[in-house]
């Protein structure tokens, strides 16, 4: 971060020093010297105090950013669409990714998923590729929406066919909603007695889904997680959309994705990242919230060397310095000195607003004793 001498920032400010140190403990500051140095968010809100405009200078240059989207994305190749399963509890979310998971290109092609990586790949009999997220909880979902990135394309809205629609059925849809991203509805159970699929649909369309046996356009399908039956229609109405959705990405230039799990084991800090610009490979550089990772191994979700990422892929990566968060951008870095420039700028951004507030609270607390 910028700092500044406590001594050169008195002069600046054409005041005497030891004057300035006076005044800066009346503001509150405490065991400040001649030497100590001040962050330069800090100064700029005293200088502030004595009538000055401050303007604190941007080191965005020192960060690593994303690049920006493509000018014509109808040029680029297409991408797996990005899957999330959502609905009330014990409606059969987890049995339905289980179930999907039996038939993940790592599974098939490896014999058997040994691990859980938060995300996995199912490849179609046409060849084509899905991406299911399996990561629970909605933290790093609200941390990636927050910052403005949809890492999902596709919600399927689990609904139990006996159970109908439930409270956690409408929530899902709201943060759907709020998300823009299209839903597809699985009615599940309907190999159970009391399936009622048409109250079902009739329920959904109470709660304003626009299903397609009334007129619109969301897609209905039933399906029994348990006995695999639907499976294939689920399969295939989640291609189809995303046909029409057009979903593409660029394979080449620096990378992009998301940090959807992370987390420390045995063969060192391993985080899952879904690619969703560029390819990343072994070797490349990477940089995510506060660290960065030369990439020593990517790992698909059988656990299996792979020797690289594009888009749409999730993939363990290892190499990290640190353990990024879920919810963080990962963006390909150069080289290893605009990785760790970048990281070290980030802390200089998150220090200077730690300041900043604690210099906010401590005028609050000036102006309370006045
Ligand atoms: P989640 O809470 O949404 O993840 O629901 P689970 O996948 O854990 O399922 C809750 C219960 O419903 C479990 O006992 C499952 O075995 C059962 N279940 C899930 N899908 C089906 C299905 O298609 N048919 C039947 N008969 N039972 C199911
Ligand atoms: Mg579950």
């Amino acid at each position: 971060p910028e700092l500044i001498n406590i001594t050169a920032f008195a002069n600046a400010l054409k005041i005497k020093p030891q004057d300035f140190l006076a005044q800066l403990g009346e503001l509150g500051f405490e065991g400040v010297t001649l030497d100590s140095l001040m962050a330069g968010e800090t100064a700029a809100l005293v200088a502030q105090e004595y009538g000055y405009e401050p303007t604190v200078e941007a080191g965005d240059k020192q960060d690593l950013k994303p690049r920006p989207p493509p000018e014509d994305a109808s040029l680029l190749p297409s991408r797996p669409p990005v899957v999330t399963i959502m609905g009330h509890v014990d409606h059969g979310k987890t049995t339905i990714l289980d179930y999907l998971r039996q038939s993940s290109v790592a599974a098939q092609e490896h014999g058997g998923i040994t691990q859980h990586i938060g995300a996995f790949s199912v490849k179609l009999s046409s060849g084509k590729q899905i991406t299911f997220l399996d990561t629970p909880g909605h933290a790093a979902f609200l941390a990636m929406r927050q910052r403005g990135a949809n890492v999902t394309d596709i919600v399927v809205l689990v609904v139990a066919a006996d159970d109908s629609v439930k409270p956690q059925t409408l929530e899902a849809l709201k943060h759907a909603r709020a998300a823009k991203v299209p839903i597809i509805v699985a009615i599940n159970k309907i190999d159970k007695g009391g399936a009622r699929i048409d109250a079902v649909k009739s329920d959904l369309a109470g709660a304003g889904v626009e299903i397609e046996d009334f007129g619109g356009d969301v897609q209905v399908v039933c399906v029994s997680g348990k006995t695999g039956q639907g499976m294939d229609d689920l399969e295939e109405n989640i291609l189809t959309l995303s046909e029409i959705l057009d979903h593409r990405s660029e394979v080449d230039g620096p990378a992009e994705g998301w940090v959807l799990e992370s987390s420390l084991k045995p063969t060192g800090k391993v985080a899952t990242v879904l690619v969703k610009r560029g390819t990343l490979r072994p070797g490349d550089y990477i940089a995510a919230g506060l660290t960065w990772a030369k990439i020593r191994q990517l790992r698909n979700e059988a656990g299996v060397d792979i020797a690289e990422a594009p888009p749409g892929t999730p993939v363990e990566i290892l190499g990290w310095k640190d353990l990024p968060a879920a919810g963080d951008q990962v963006i390909q870095s150069p080289d290893e000195d605009r990785a760790k420039t970048a990281v070290s700028y980030r802390e200089g951004l998150r220090d200077r607003e730690k300041d900043a507030t604690e210099y906010e609270a401590i005028t609050e607390a000036r102006k309370a004793l006045q």
